[in-house]
């Protein structure tokens, strides 16, 4: 697990959303995917220390190459520069978007938020490309909630400020796909310290470095 996303999921388990719930999922989606678990108090790290990475999540076999060298990563699809790559190739292939006013035709200055500020002004691009992105994290979620069987997954990062537009159908397509027995307990919710998440889960771990606890 990247050092920034173990550090907002630690600020966000002990001091935001998750505060008060014992068994917890953090996703952050930026311009990696990565994600913080939480069992019964602990984060899970790994003999490595390197659990977590939901961004590497196989989503098709056959999908675009990611970062990590693999295909098809949910990161490929959905961590930042993909979500506006994505929106770049559709515009290209021809789909009509407001998008390509928003950046004065410079298809390379499209950012999720773009993506966001179309989408909210009822483009259709704009929106398609938000909500397959919501269902694709969604779909991912499901996977990790009927495995670990948490309480709350709280959704974080620069990309999840698109706010509803994304938590609405990342809740529903976590309720619609995970177990019904895990779907029916779980709570979807977003993250509530924003980009102050890191800072103060980094000044929580040296805290409890120094005092020679670790969580
Ligand atoms: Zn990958």
């Amino acid at each position: 697990m990247d050092n920034d996303v173990r550090c907002a999921a630690i600020g966000e388990k002990y001091f935001g959303a998750g505060r008060h719930v014992r068994n917890v999922i953090c996703i952050t989606l930026g311009t990696g995917v990565g994600s913080g678990i939480f069992i019964d108090d602990q984060l899970f790290r790994g003999p490595k220390d390197i659990a977590g990475e939901i961004g590497h999540m196989t989503m098709d076999p056959n999908g675009p190459k990611c970062n990590c060298g693999n295909y098809g990563c949910l990161e490929a699809y959905v961590g930042a520069p993909n979500i506006a790559r994505r929106t770049r190739e559709a515009i290209m292939a021809g789909e009509p978007s407001v998008v390509t006013e928003l950046v004065d035709g410079d298809l390379y200055r499209i950012t999720p938020k773009i993506v966001t500020m179309a989408a909210l002004k009822g483009d259709r691009l704009a929106r398609r490309i938000m909500q397959d992105t919501a269902e694709l994290i969604g779909l991912a979620l499901a996977n990790v909630v009927n495995m670990f069987n948490p309480e709350l997954l709280i959704i974080g990062g620069g990309v999840a400020q698109a706010g509803d537009l994304l938590l609405s159908p990342i809740k529903q397509t976590v309720k619609s796909r995970a177990m019904r027995e895990h779907a029916k307990m779980v709570e979807v919710v977003a993250a509530e310290l924003g980009e102050d998440a890191g800072v103060i889960g980094a000044a929580w771990l040296n805290y409890l470095s120094d005092a020679g606890l670790m969580p």
